[in-house]
């Protein structure tokens, strides 16, 4: 099957009845594991993907010491059962460009600095794949930075756009991804600086722009629903700890 098989649209929709410009459903938990220092459950369209943050701690090999900052880990695996083909488990040549891509995306703002010679242990699991599980792993890797309170300078959420039926589209489900002709995920800062890009498939200078600008407008939504998560878990605490002490002086 290849692209001219399929019809992207039906009455000016997305298969999915989504809009060109529209992101799928998202849904952000924080702190779901009891046993790491951070995490962060994130749902995007058929996207299931956990993130667990551990560190800053001692670097075992010790020879993977930074006498001046900390060094940080990331792990991209993908389930065997997340796929409609089961994958092999373990780690592969794609598991490992994406690890190498996913730390990249957000070790600009962590401040290694302030750990030295530690490591900070970032694991992504892929629970279930609808394609932009880098960009699901990378918006649930960074709450989970700061679920597990890793000093930032700013969040870092991730989108991809695409291109089917020569019509650019944002946060391309499976469907587009695979039989679609370009596939442009992007990570950036609330402010716009730019961590990861990367592309495959044909895009004209000015549908690069184009997709590139609608990446970003779709980064700059999941930042919201980021820190509303954040804000929410850490509100709650407040309140919590609040009444606890209200209680304590009764
Ligand atoms: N995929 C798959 N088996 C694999 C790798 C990928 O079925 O071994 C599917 C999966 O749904 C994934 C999509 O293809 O989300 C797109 O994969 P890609 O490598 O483009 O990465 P992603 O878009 O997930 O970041």
């Amino acid at each position: 099957m290849d692209e001219s098989d399929i019809s992207f649209f039906k009455d000016g929709l997305r298969l999915d009845g989504r809009r060109a410009d529209q992101l799928r459903p998202i849904k952000i938990e924080v702190g779901v594991l009891a046993r790491a220092d951070g995490s962060c459950y994130i749902e995007m369209g058929g996207n299931k993907v956990i993130a667990a943050v551990y560190g800053p701690r001692e670097v075992h090999p010790r020879h993977l010491q930074e006498i001046t900052r900390a060094i940080v880990r990331y792990r991209y695996n993908m389930a065997s059962f997340s796929v409609e083909e089961r994958k092999r488990p373990g780690p592969d040549r794609r598991s490992h460009e994406l690890s190498k891509v996913s730390r990249e995306a957000l070790e600009p703002v962590i401040l290694t600095s302030f750990f030295p010679r530690s490591v900070i242990d970032v694991f992504v699991e892929v629970l279930q794949a609808d394609a932009g599980t880098r960009t699901a792993g990378i918006n649930a890797a960074a709450v989970a930075l700061a679920d597990a309170g890793i000093p930032m300078k700013s969040m870092i959420s991730s989108c991809a756009a695409g291109k089917v039926e020569d019509t650019i589209v944002l946060d391309p489900m499976k469907e587009e991804d695979n039989f679609g002709q370009a596939d442009l995920p992007i990570a950036m800062t609330p402010n716009g600086d730019i961590t990861l890009m990367q592309m495959d498939g044909n895009l004209t200078p000015d549908e690069f722009h184009g997709a590139v600008e609608m990446a970003m407008k779709g980064a700059r939504d999941i930042y919201e629903l980021q820190r509303k998560a954040l804000v929410d878990k850490y509100s709650k605490m407040v309140e919590k700890t609040g009444q606890e002490e209200v209680h304590a002086c009764d």
